[in-house]
């Protein structure tokens, strides 16, 4: 029998295989632990702290106790949340999806990025997205046994700007597909129409596929979501990436889809059917049912959150930070220099015993680690209350 001491099996190399070795605990681990153990406010982690729709949580309900979705779901999703997703992408952006073949539902859309790159990318195989990257990207590409080539999104009057010179440098002939994030996740950049007009237009001409991570289609606000799949020459090359989490604060539920053109659909379903398989049988249909809520119930979440970036926003400037007001997402990026700070790591450490308040270093979602030294994340998707207090907290940083 084995036994804990001597060389064992494991002695020779390291448990963690060598694609995942640079990947430790999320930093998002480490704060909540940090805010736990001190009290603070966290505005780290990017989770709503009230629930969303109540009809929708009640339809949950009344789908468990109807038996609808307690055993394995279709692989696919369930017919009814197929529907209503087709309905949605038809509603809201004019696409036309095909509920049969077009739409695969997976367990958050986490899983839709995962499922997407090990099914698409092969060994070898270069993927170029926009860093700074949202956390599991570099990892699920790292697992798929690609290279990620980032292209990075820089701080200038107020915003992050894409360089589109920068993305058609960073394509090569190894180049398989570009991952996208728009509303973008952490800087709150949206990306605009002629920049999307010009990601298609190379796209096409280097024949690239290109996922689309959409999460936070519905939390714009200033401009428009205008999603990929609908520029010239897009529909066929396009994964389009979104989820239940955000849209209806129900992060825990774990709905998320992926559309597109039926072979690439058929592609990822090759993948996720050996990750989860199925998910979140009851949710699907609470989902379905969200999905298809009247107009006001997306632009009052909306509304409701443009005023809590706002909130938030003239607090940390008030506090001292430089703020890169979001024009989408949960998320306001600072720079902490007229602090007198320089690294993010040491800054949001510190924070919770300095003024009871846990943020983010924007360090961890870069490759090149310098260019986010300086900046901090901010989650607003907090209570209004949660909010006027982490801002009287903070203004103590004032001095
Ligand atoms: C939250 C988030 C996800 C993950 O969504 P889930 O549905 O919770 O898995 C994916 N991408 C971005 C950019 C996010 O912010």
């Amino acid at each position: 029998m084995a036994t804990m001491d001597g060389p064992g099996p494991h002695a020779t190399r390291p448990l963690l295989n060598r694609r995942l070795a640079e990947f430790g605990t999320t930093i998002f681990a480490e704060m909540s632990a940090l805010a736990a153990a001190t009290g603070a406010i966290n505005l780290g982690q990017g989770f709503p702290d009230t629930d969303g729709p109540e009809e929708v949580r009640e339809a949950a309900i009344r789908a468990i106790r109807d038996g609808r979705g307690n055993q394995y779901p279709p692989g696919p999703g369930v017919p009814e949340l197929r529907t209503a997703i087709s309905e949605h992408q038809r509603r809201f952006h004019g696409l036309t999806v095909d509920p049969d073949t077009g739409i695969l539902v997976t367990a958050g859309a986490t899983e839709a990025i995962a499922a997407s790159l090990l099914a698409l990318v092969e060994p070898g195989d270069e993927v170029v997205a926009l860093e700074p990257y949202y956390d599991s990207y570099a990892a699920c590409v790292a697992m798929a046994g690609g290279h990620r080539v980032p292209v990075t999104l820089r701080p200038r009057d107020g915003a992050y700007h894409l360089d589109l010179d920068e993305l058609r440098d960073a394509i090569t002939d190894r180049t398989r597909l570009l991952l996208l994030n728009t509303p973008h996740n952490p800087t709150g950049t949206v990306l605009t129409r002629e920049e999307l007009t010009a990601i298609a237009a190379l796209a096409v001409e280097r024949d690239l596929l290109v996922i689309t991570d959409e999460v936070y289609e519905h939390l714009v606000f200033d401009g428009e979501h205008l999603p990929l799949a609908g520029f010239p020459g897009m529909r066929e090359r396009t994964l389009t990436i979104s989820s239940a989490g955000k849209t209806f604060s129900y992060t825990g539920w774990k709905v998320g889809w992926v559309t597109g053109p039926a072979e690439l659909v058929t592609a990822v379903r090759s993948a996720k059917q050996f990750l989860t398989y199925v998910a979140s049988g009851p949710f699907q249909y609470a989902v379905a049912e969200g999905l298809r809520l009247p107009d006001a119930y997306f632009t009052g979440l909306r509304d409701d959150l443009r005023l809590k970036r706002d909130l938030l926003s003239a607090g940390l400037a008030d506090a001292g930070f430089a703020v890169y007001r979001p024009a989408g997402t949960y998320f306001v990026t600072t720079d902490i220099r007229p602090l007198g700070e320089e690294d993010g790591f040491q800054f949001c450490r510190k924070l919770p015993e300095r003024c009871g308040v846990v943020a983010i270093p924007n360090a961890v979602f870069y490759d090149h680690r310098e260019q986010g030294a300086p900046f901090v994340r901010f989650a607003f998707c907090k209570k209004e209350a949660v909010l006027r207090e982490a801002v009287d907290r903070l203004r103590k940083l004032a001095g």
